[in-house]
């Protein structure tokens, strides 16, 4: 065990009785809230490999005329202020960006952040949050960290969701929270705009709905039209995915000015510092860049697909985001050789529900893309 106590300053003059051997010493640490035993933290699962095909991350790296603006900015910006919490130039492009009122907008460490103040504001002890897994794992790790209810409404056997379900479930009137991605990770479909407008109409429930990889789907997936009827629709973005500025970490949400004032009084005032929204900035005002490289990732993702679905026993879920889920013989064996042989890094989700057998491959550059392929056939060969 290490110490807890640290040593004290050596100019101090040296304690005159000997310390209690460790065996009588008083334990020095109340153990943490009983809410915490059965969690364990977050693991990425982000080990070193030549090809970095885990994450869903742009492969990337920031645009010379993004960085260039980005440095520009940083000099005339003084570091020594405190940021302005809600970061309102940033604000200012985004709801431009989304064609919405800047009230419309609220910025965060990342979208997960957005996330856990969702579940700070509409969860809680004695509160629900339905989700629809195999989703994202932080749904449900902050429904934890929040004391939330967890309620999960299982998706049929091709991984959709059971719409008829979720709309008879939501009619009974006892869910606060609803949250379901649109790509969903890791199973790449999405729900259109004319259900999600059933579901808001069948619940007065916040539902999130989470589009962190919208620059990869079809237009006709965008939601935001439904801002304007809808008060309890909350639309998640990143700058994660398509932007790549995963490193960055800032996120935002689009909702009524209802949610994101109630959202206020939760949040950390200063999540978002000065340099992280510079970068925003600049990644908005060169939004045209991602555009064009996020249509690169959609070319890629059609190809890689094919290729894969060629390989005899795989099957390919459809994809409308960075990433595609893979259903392959021997997955765990397979990811664990494609990492020891290859240097190539995929998600292992085998062992998730309802997902045996299931990698979840990014999307990289035409390169990386052609080692994976490269590398499953040997390993499969
Ligand atoms: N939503 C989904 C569906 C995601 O996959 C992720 C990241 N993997 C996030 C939200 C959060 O992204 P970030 O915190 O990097 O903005």
């Amino acid at each position: 065990m290490t110490s807890s106590l640290r040593p004290s300053d050596p100019a101090l003059p040296a304690p005159s009785a000997a310390p209690n051997p460790p065996s009588s010493r008083q334990p020095s640490l109340r153990p943490p809230s009983p809410r915490l035993a059965k969690l364990v933290p977050y693991d990425p699962k982000n080990l070193p490999a030549k090809v970095l095909l885990s994450a869903n991350e742009s492969p990337y790296g920031l645009a010379d005329e993004t960085q260039a603006r980005f440095l520009e900015a940083l000099a005339t910006t003084e570091l020594n202020r405190y940021p302005d919490p809600l970061a309102r130039d940033l604000r200012t492009k985004i709801a431009d960006f989304c064609a919405v009122p800047e009230q419309y907008v609220l910025i965060g460490n990342g979208g997960d952040e957005l996330i856990f103040n969702l579940l700070l504001a509409w969860g809680g002890p004695g509160r629900r949050l339905l989700i629809t897994p195999p989703s994202f794992g932080s749904y449900e790790l902050f429904s934890q960290l929040t004391g939330t209810d967890l309620l999960t409404l299982a998706r049929t056997k091709d991984m959709r969701i059971d719409e008829a379900a979720l709309l008879e479930r939501l009619g009974r009137g006892d869910v606060d929270l609803v949250m379901f991605a649109s790509p969903n990770n890791p199973t790449g479909d999405c729900l259109h705009p004319a259900f999600i407008e059933r579901v808001l109409a069948a619940t007065d429930a916040l539902v999130l709905l989470d589009q962190a990889y919208i620059e990869f789907a079809d237009a006709a997936y965008d939601a935001t039209h439904l801002l304007d009827r809808f008060e309890n629709l909350a639309i998640l973005r990143t700058f994660s995915k398509a932007f790549g500025l995963a490193g960055v970490r800032l996120g935002y949400l689009l909702a009524s000015p209802l949610v994101t004032e109630t959202l206020c009084k939760v949040r950390q005032p200063y999540s978002v510092d000065a340099v992280s929204a510079l970068a925003g900035i600049a990644a908005l005002d060169t939004a045209e860049i991602m555009q064009k490289r996020a249509a690169i990732t959609v070319a890629q993702r059609t190809r890689v697909a094919a290729a894969l679905a060629a390989l005899p026993g795989v099957h390919v879920f459809d994809s409308e985001a960075n990433f595609l889920l893979v259903r392959i013989e021997g997955a765990a064996g397979l990811w664990q050789r494609l990492l020891d042989e290859h240097g190539v890094l995929v998600r292992d989700f085998s062992r998730a529900l309802g997902l045996a057998d299931c990698l979840r491959v990014s999307i990289g550059t035409p390169a990386e893309n052609d080692a994976m392929l490269e590398a499953i056939r040997c390993v499969r060969r």
